[in-house]
């Protein structure tokens, strides 16, 4: 057995033990696992960095929530959408948006109104990687 594969078992066995210590920052809407320094107020925690807790959710975000679940309204129920198109339909200057929305998506996971897909597949929000789709929770 290597090194690797003991951590790499390590890790997972740590993973399963605190599988249920774990919840969702309330602004980025990624997963923050359970944390020693955070074990006094675990009960209390609600962003996974300060950025999030400085940046929190403003107005502008919740807009890009509703907007999201608005676009998904107008489409057939299994439909998809972009992040993009939602940043498109904010402004012409969507580039900037795109984290927003993908952020406000991750939100509305956590609240269980849509899921995150990406190539027909649902996947966990909190660790996608590259382009993803949206839909409502079917
Ligand atoms: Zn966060």
């Amino acid at each position: 057995m290597t090194i690797t594969s003991r951590a790499q078992q390590h890790a997972d066995r740590e993973m399963s033990r605190s599988e249920d210590r774990t919840k969702l920052c309330v602004s980025c809407g990624r997963e923050m696992a359970w944390r020693k320094s955070w074990a006094r107020n675990w009960d209390a925690v609600r962003y996974c960095s300060d950025a999030c807790r400085r940046h929190g959710v403003s107005g502008a975000d919740r807009e890009l929530e509703g907007l999201i679940l608005s676009m998904l309204a107008s489409r057939p129920r299994a439909a998809t959408l972009c992040p993009s198109e939602v940043a498109c339909q904010m402004s012409a200057d969507w580039r900037p948006l795109m984290e927003p929305v993908r952020r406000a998506a991750r939100r509305l996971v956590a609240e269980g109104r849509v899921e995150i897909c990406q190539g027909g597949r649902v996947v966990d929000p909190s660790r996608a990687r590259g382009p993803i789709r949206i839909r409502l929770v079917t």
